[in-house]
């Protein structure tokens, strides 16, 4: 890819992607933990998941922004929230996917008008992955809203 200026452009749209993994890394391993207190141990789990391929896509943004000759950000663009309802983590997981999703997509593009189709490629298969998450929460959020609390109680023991 062009070096210079297309280069630094690219570096800091991957360490804006890696600030916001860190964030949702703290997100989904606080509610890990809430949710694990609280015995809601199913949904524990998924956090638990989530979490680790957040911590895997913030892996691969630093291993990028190194070889293009950057220096990856240790500071999440956010912080987590705590002592949330289950209904409003999912709020706020929901908020945070939607972003990553919305920030990819344009981050994609630019990678492309800046000839670097490597990171490109890479903003795209985070992409996929964030559309996997955005769907899981939105689809426990469904079916909290139209079946309440016997959903929640599905939920309960278990995890890990
Ligand atoms: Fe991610
Ligand atoms: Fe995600």
């Amino acid at each position: 890819m062009a070096k210079g200026t297309d280069a630094k452009k690219v570096i800091e749209l991957l360490n804006q992607a890696r600030a916001s993994e860190l964030t949702a890394i703290l997100q989904y391993m606080a509610q890990h933990y809430e949710l694990d207190d609280a015995d809601f141990g199913k949904l524990a789990t998924l956090m638990k998941a989530t979490a680790i391929e957040e911590m895997k896509h913030a892996e691969a943004l630093a291993e990028r922004i190194l070889f293009l000759g950057g220096t990856p950000t240790s500071t999440p663009d956010g912080a987590a929230k705590k002592g949330q309802k289950i209904a409003e983590m999912l709020a706020t997981d929901i908020g945070l996917e939607t972003g990553a999703v919305r920030m990819y997509n344009e981050s994609a593009v630019a990678c492309a008008e800046a000839r670097d189709q490597v990171s490109k490629d890479l903003f795209e298969s985070l992409l996929a992955q964030e559309e996997a998450h955005l769907n899981a929460f939105q689809n426990t959020q469904d079916h909290i809203r139209q079946l309440g609390d016997s959903y929640l109680a599905t939920l309960t023991g278990g995890g890990e």
